[in-house]
């Protein structure tokens, strides 16, 4: 362990039954500072046993949780919302100093989270059903959504506070109680948000944390009592939990990885298009699902396109993410750090041209960091490793093709639909292709169309396993389920038994 003088190793437990477990822990994980590639912590990772007790804990506090009026679990997330706001800058900086992205994307990330905690506060009307007064011979028909129990999330490294939210405060305002088992890379932010959660009133077991890696992970799998799995990260592990987890008669919703598009038409805005791109592909160093990691160029417009993202590409401001003119950070560990730069390696070997190497940049005052500079490949094609798979680094490959159809068909063969941006000045064909592309969230001069809070996330094809797509209306179904009712009273009743099948009368 290399450590510079004064750095404080901090010891990231879990957080059970409103408390945080400070038990000395049999296995632990160093988490770094990817900007100085020093180890600030130790996270505990859980066993079965831990496991166990973070469950316990959620099905205890389920009854009284679950008969909580929906009104009164919304304030509780009225208030946690004014926590986070309180405590953003904070939340901000656990997540630069952990994951190594810019403060001021880290607290865009907060804000985007804080969303789902306002839609969430609409829990009275989005649990409100339907009621058809008098089917037919006195009797009433209505349907209620009802909370599953004890529901788990488990969540990546490249959104510690974001994607922890677009699962709990849904999951929680229909009645659920909740474990995460947040990313073993950046679990410190999941305490701070458990301490809010505390502070606004939450009752203790509601909401719990596990730290920990695949142990926990399978423990959650294989427990009887959680009744539904939230899983973001990379398609392996999603397809596993989600076969695993439907195997033993879960609910699950599996998001995966991604390889997002961006088209650029020959009547685009090329301004317009160059700072999107340099933005959506090396911003957050490229770790992020719906960053752009393929511009597809159509026509006559690849040189131009070339260059001038070239030119960008150069000039990124890349330092510590806690710096203010900082424009991209490092990568979030030494291993990734290095499986990027193998990939740019297998781009060369593979017959791309690297017109932009982000490899060997070295940081003053952070030469033990983990950075990589904003790379580009152009000449890039549909057989090369580079454009198959997901990279998750600040690494752009550009496709050339002749034209809009031969573009389309190239999005709708890869094996991933998460995210996908179409940059012209035409309605028709930016109609045609919303229409006709095979992915779950589309762009139309918009290079990362993150759906807002009341509009579901996720994607189609490998990057989604599972029927429901993230909060918004989707996550409510999701965390709930459906039951129909039927009533009449005796005086409205017919007398004696009924043998044919009952219709309106
Ligand atoms: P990851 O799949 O390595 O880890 C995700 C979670 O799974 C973590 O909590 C981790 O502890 C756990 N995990 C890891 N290996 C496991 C195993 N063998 N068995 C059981 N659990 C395991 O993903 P990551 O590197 O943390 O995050 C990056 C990936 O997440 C990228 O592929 C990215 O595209 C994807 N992602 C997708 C979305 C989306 O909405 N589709 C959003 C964010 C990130």
């Amino acid at each position: 362990m290399n450590l510079p003088a004064g750095t404080i190793i901090n010891t990231i437990g879990h957080y059970i039954a409103g408390a945080v477990q400070q038990a000395a822990a049999a296995r632990s994980s160093d988490v770094y500072n990817p900007a100085t590639g020093a180890v600030t912590g130790k996270v505990t990772l859980a066993t079965p046993a831990d496991v166990d007790a973070a469950v316990a804990a959620a099905k205890a506090a389920f009854p009284a949780w679950a008969a909580t009026a929906p009104l009164r679990r919304a304030r509780i997330m009225m208030k946690f919302r004014e926590l986070l706001e309180a405590n953003r800058d904070e939340l901000a900086k656990l997540i630069t100093q952990e994951h190594g992205k810019v403060f001021s994307d880290a607290s865009g990330e907060v804000t985007r989270g804080i969303e789902v905690v306002e839609f969430a506060m609409g829990a009275p009307h989005l649990l409100g059903g339907s009621h058809s007064d008098n089917i037919g011979g006195g009797i009433d028909n209505w349907n209620l959504r009802q909370p599953l129990g004890v529901v788990a999330g488990i969540t990546p490294f490249n959104f510690p506070v974001m994607v922890p939210m677009w699962m709990f405060p849904v999951a929680l305002v229909c009645g659920n109680t909740f474990v995460l088992k947040p990313s073993e890379r950046d679990p410190s932010a999941s305490l701070l948000m458990a301490e809010l959660l505390k502070q606004a009133g939450l009752p203790d077991g509601v909401f719990n944390v596990v730290q920990g890696d695949k142990v926990a992970v399978d423990a959650l799998l294989a427990h009887p009592d959680v009744q539904a799995l939230s899983f973001v990260g990379s398609t392996p592990i999603a397809e596993y939990i989600y076969s695993e987890g439907t195997r033993r008669g879960k609910r699950v919703q599996a998001l995966g990885g991604a390889k997002n598009h961006m088209v650029i038409m020959p009547d685009a805005d090329l301004e317009q298009a160059v700072d999107a791109l340099i933005g959506a592909a090396y911003g957050s160093a490229g770790e992020r699902c719906m960053a752009i990691s393929v511009a597809v160029a159509v026509g006559d417009i690849a040189d131009a396109l070339v260059a001038k993202v070239a030119e960008k590409a150069k000039k990124l401001v890349i330092c510590n993410g806690m710096e203010s003119r900082a424009e991209m950070g490092p990568l979030v560990t030494g291993v990734h750090k290095a499986k990027v730069e193998g990939y740019i390696e297998k781009g060369v070997a593979e017959g791309a041209e690297l017109v932009v190497d982000g490899r060997g940049l070295t940081v003053p005052g952070h030469e033990n960091g983990f950075f990589t500079g904003g790379t580009l490949f152009d000449k890039v094609t549909p057989e090369m490793t580079i454009y198959k798979e997901e990279i998750f680094g600040p690494v752009l490959s550009v496709v050339r093709v002749p034209d809009f159809a031969t573009a389309v068909e190239l999005i709708n063969k890869h094996e991933f639909g998460n995210g996908t941006a179409c940059y012209t000045r035409d309605g028709a064909t930016a109609r045609e292709f919303a229409r006709r592309i095979q992915v779950g969230m589309v762009g139309i001069n918009v290079p990362i169309p993150v759906p807002m809070a009341w509009h579901s996330f996720g994607g189609w094809k490998r990057s989604l396993f599972g029927d429901q797509h993230a909060y918004g209306e989707e996550g409510v179904r999701f965390y709930t389920r459906y039951k129909s009712i039927m009533q009449r009273w005796p005086d409205s009743a017919s007398k004696g038994p009924e043998f044919v099948m009952p219709t309106a009368q």
